[in-house]
């Protein structure tokens, strides 16, 4: 069949910034590491999809009725993994390129598992508990036929917590008859979560950020100390950023700005943040606190700093407001924080950058000690959880530095290619059905 009449894609995945971003990357990986274009090409679009319309009556008696997605990107590995995401503009397409994410991002971390993801098209601020449980449990049966412990296990992720599993579990063990904790990952404690698994996310970006310093030391480049003259901003403060900033704080690093979506807190002596972490739980807000100058998101972006961490969404650093970033060290708490094209720009100027699918991956890490721990039913201390993690982060980390220097390549280049060479030859060797 001729290139010209057959071409990959009907153009169905490639209409948001993030899927075609991920794409770019790949291809800019595949390049490097001279990749054979029959893999390639399976990697650059997802294996199945599902879109599903989920009615739900509404406190006020009305019926509305949201979009969902479920992507399975590529399954080589083991069980699809990746969040569910509630989001007022989440559609197919990002929630494709997040499960291309996904994939690498589990690969390169060496987990039997390949990715997934998926989202509600949905701002989750505006619904009630009642209407938000209506939702999932709604969602959850609706993507039932493609999930399961052993075939594809959702996650918490932007917009969603340890309460949306809990609800994602007990509806799929309610179709079922019987308790299937392994169908979800980052449930409550209380049914089978593991501990460590909320803050694992937030950990692991700080892990690996300790790695990114004595590595720069390494080189003889000037890199923080993280001690008390090193200097944090990180631009989110939920379930990643708020962790990563206790953390560094526990350091002695100091954490001088952070934002959520209402604005953000600068303070050039160090905020201290588990005070601003109970004015968090108390207002709901970061706005007012009084210990510190009230800054924008865009402001808190260019601070200078050593150390930034965009820690909520993706598209943040982009070609128009690169020029403004100060940090030497960037690490990508959120997933595709920084576009390709401002990414080049930076590691032009030097800066490190840490790349989301090492950086943030953390928290798949410890889904999947909750995995292995709920199909055992034998559960771990934190400390074991963290000890683990750890180890598995220091390894994943001295893989993507050295492909690094020996493809001279930018780090999210190095990432991709850890994560794509260990797929590809599994893919290599399992063989194309039929
Ligand atoms: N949503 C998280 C991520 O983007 C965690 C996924 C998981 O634990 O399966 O990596």
């Amino acid at each position: 069949m001729s290139e010209t009449k057959y071409s990959l894609s009907s153009g169905i995945w490639d209409s948001s910034d993030l899927y075609k971003n991920a794409v770019l990357q790949l291809q800019e990986a595949a390049n490097v590491m001279g990749l054979d274009p029959n893999v390639s090409n399976r990697l650059m679009v997802p294996k199945r999809a599902l879109v599903v319309s989920v009615p739900i009556r509404l406190d006020d008696g009305s019926i509305r009725v949201f979009e969902g997605y479920r992507v399975q990107h590529n399954m080589t590995l083991g069980p699809g993994k990746g969040g569910i995401r509630f989001h007022p503009e989440v559609n197919l397409s990002e929630v494709a390129g997040l499960a291309m994410l996904m994939t690498f991002k589990c690969s390169l971390v060496g987990l039997p598992l390949g990715g997934a993801k998926g989202g509600i098209r949905v701002d989750p601020s505006q619904l009630s508990r009642q209407e938000a449980q209506a939702l999932t449990r709604r969602y959850t049966s609706e993507i039932n036929m493609i999930i399961g412990p052993d075939k594809d296990i959702p996650a918490p992720d932007v917009g969603t917590d340890a309460q949306h599993m809990a609800w994602m579990m007990d509806t799929f063990s309610q179709e079922r008859g019987f308790a299937i904790p392994g169908v979800v990952t980052g449930k409550p404690i209380e049914i089978g979560g593991s501990l460590g698994r909320a803050e694992s996310t937030g950990r692991g970006v700080v892990y690996t950020i300790q790695h990114a310093a004595k590595h720069l030391h390494s080189l003889g480049k000037p890199g923080p100390k993280m001690d008390s003259s090193t200097t944090v901003a990180i631009h989110g403060f939920g379930k990643v950023g708020a962790i990563a900033a206790q953390e560094i704080y526990q350091l002695n690093t100091k954490v001088v700005a952070v934002s959520d979506v209402g604005g953000g807190l600068y303070n050039k002596n160090g905020l201290n943040i588990p005070d601003v972490l109970k004015y968090m739980a108390k207002n709901r807000t970061l706005v007012g606190y009084p210990e510190a100058d009230a800054i924008t998101n865009d402001q808190l972006l260019s601070t200078h700093v050593d150390i930034l961490i965009p820690a909520a969404i993706d598209g943040v650093i982009t070609a128009k407001n690169v020029g403004s970033i100060n940090a030497k060290i960037i690490a990508e708490g959120a997933n595709g924080p920084i576009t390709n094209e401002a990414m080049k720009e930076l590691e032009s100027r030097g800066a490190f950058i840490i790349p989301d699918v090492l950086c943030n991956a953390g928290g798949v890490i410890v889904s999947y000690f909750e995995w292995v721990q709920g199909l055992q039913n034998f559960f771990w201390s934190e400390a074991e959880v963290n000890e683990k993690l750890a180890e598995v982060m220091a390894n994943a980390f001295k893989k993507v530095v050295e492909i690094q220097a020996t493809y001279k390549c930018g780090m999210k280049t190095a990432a991709l290619i850890s994560g794509v060479d260990r797929l590809n030859r599994a893919m290599l060797l399992r063989g194309l059905f039929p």
